[in-house]
């Protein structure tokens, strides 16, 4: 199966799929999802990177997370991929 690409950007493999107010339906990369979001809600976004953040553990092991920023109508979430 071909990636598919973001309908907005064009650019970033789609993520999401959303379904709109008006019955239609997007394909959309996190970012754009998020850009589209935050502007339902009037809201600014703060620059965040998504990507690979360390957190110190017990035994000072290091624990890797890749996180992203997901803005949902309730609020926004970060979401640790692994
Ligand atoms: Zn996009």
């Amino acid at each position: 199966m071909a990636i598919k690409q973001c309908q907005m950007c064009r650019k970033n493999e789609v993520d999401i799929y959303v379904d709109t107010s008006q019955g239609e339906s997007m394909e959309l990369c996190w970012e754009c999802n998020n850009q589209l979001a935050a502007k339902y809600l009037g809201i600014t976004l703060e620059p965040f990177r998504n990507g690979i953040y360390e957190f110190a553990g017990i035994r000072k092991r290091n624990h890797k997370f890749m996180i992203r920023k997901i803005i949902h109508p309730v609020g926004i979430g970060y979401q640790a991929v692994y």
